[in-house]
């Protein structure tokens, strides 16, 4: 099983190119990532997902753990083998979705307290608790337990959260290795029984996927000063990559990239990057030239399932009555099945009969225009002209005006 790794193979300007490999496969970087909640990528089935050319899948703790439940999963041998993804998959640390999503929460140095948004549960999720529930569910990435703050915070809100989250990593990179025995070869050859290849079991902890790596998070909201420290310490405790949080909150755009563009250069060249939750096809190309390499995001899902279909000339919304007669495809510059087989009538036609299809086509298109611009984006660092593809790509997406 090869172990975690990054190489960065085209640098321009400040964007990298690079190939993430992982037990499951390598990511060609920069990557976006299709968000699958609960084991699938709402709409659309793994099939499409590799002919689409996603590397790499996010899928959910929050939801994983609460149901079916990790233990079900590790028995099952691990996300890979119960959900029948055999490429990477990256999995958050259930973090985001408690102080979003869950009732009654309450937050201490110990952990979240939560009650389950599904049946009212009482539940406990601390650092350890989530780099146990990842280790179950085997995911190539774990994410470390960070403090989400809901909305762009103060700096007296925002410093104690950056240092809570900084002790939390702390916790979760000793229990990571701890889990993974990753403190040196000779405690291996002390127990006499490490098993060097398929699952073990430690603390009723079933590890299955003894070659995932865990990603620290970066908080510190929109103060440079706070994030430099976040950087500092999280890369002091160090992790096999490092990702940004706390942004795509309802920030304005030039104030997230202003935070990306001060906050990559504190971090290892040589470790992918990865901005949490973010976001717009903009976002995507204004990130990569600060210096980001992953990328995750519900819009071109959720967006897609409510009748949004970005397009390289801006988004267009399906249920517009304009697009009742319109023969055209929905992008005519996309070669994705949606636009090579539907007209935007018949999409609309779908999407006010409420068939189910049009979710699916939808998503397609949206899947496809966010992986091929990622494709269009390696391919212009490798060439060096990236400057170039960013600049048409803008004027290209305000070459008219958006109707949604
Ligand atoms: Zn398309």
């Amino acid at each position: 099983m090869p172990a975690f790794s990054f190489r960065v193979t085209h640098v321009d300007g400040r964007a990298r190119r690079g190939v993430m490999t992982t037990a499951h496969g390598d990511v060609q970087t920069p990557a976006f990532m299709p968000v699958g909640t609960q084991g699938a990528v709402k709409g659309v089935i793994h099939r499409d997902l590799e002919q689409l050319g996603a590397d790499i899948l996010l899928s959910n703790t929050y939801h994983l753990y609460l149901r079916p439940g990790d233990g079900l999963i590790a028995r099952r041998g691990g996300l890979h083998a119960f959900i029948g993804w055999p490429r990477p998959i990256l999995t958050d640390s259930g973090g985001y979705q408690v102080f979003s999503l869950a009732a009654r929460r309450t937050i201490d140095e110990e952990g979240v307290r939560f009650r389950s948004h599904l049946d009212g549960s009482a539940h406990l999720l601390t650092p350890e608790k989530a780099v146990d529930i990842q280790a179950q569910l085997g995911s190539d990435i774990a994410m470390v337990l960070d403090e989400c703050l809901a909305s762009p915070s103060g700096e007296e809100l925002v410093r104690p959260s950056m240092q809570r989250t900084l002790r939390w990593a702390r916790r979760a990179r000793d229990r990571f290795l701890t889990l993974y025995e990753k403190r040196g070869r000779e405690s291996f050859s002390d127990r006499g029984s490490f098993p060097d290849r398929g699952s073990f079991s430690g603390d009723s902890v079933i590890v299955t996927n003894p070659a995932q790596a865990q990603f620290g998070i970066v908080q510190g909201g929109v103060s440079p000063e706070l994030r430099e420290e976040s950087a500092r310490g999280t890369v002091g405790v160090g992790f096999e990559a490092y990702a940004i949080g706390g942004l795509s909150v309802g920030e304005p755009a030039d104030v997230m990239y202003n935070v990306v563009a001060g906050t990559t250069p504190c971090l290892p060249p040589d470790r992918p990057r990865y901005l949490m939750g973010a976001g717009t096809p903009q976002d995507l190309v204004e990130s990569v030239a600060r210096g980001i390499d992953l990328f995750d995001c519900v819009l071109p899902t959720r967006n897609g399932r409510n009748g949004q279909l970005f397009t390289s000339e801006g988004p267009i919304n399906i249920k517009n009555a304009r697009y009742a007669e319109d023969d055209r495809p929905p992008d005519p510059a996309c070669g994705c099945y949606t636009c090579r087989t539907c007209s935007r009538a018949y999409l609309r036609h779908l999407f006010q009969a409420g068939e189910i299809n049009a979710c699916t086509l939808n998503t397609l298109h949206n899947l496809h225009f966010y992986l091929d611009t990622l494709r269009q984006i390696r391919d212009a660092i490798a060439f060096e002209r990236f400057e170039s593809f960013r600049a048409a790509f803008h004027q290209s997406l305000s070459r008219r005006l958006h109707d949604s």
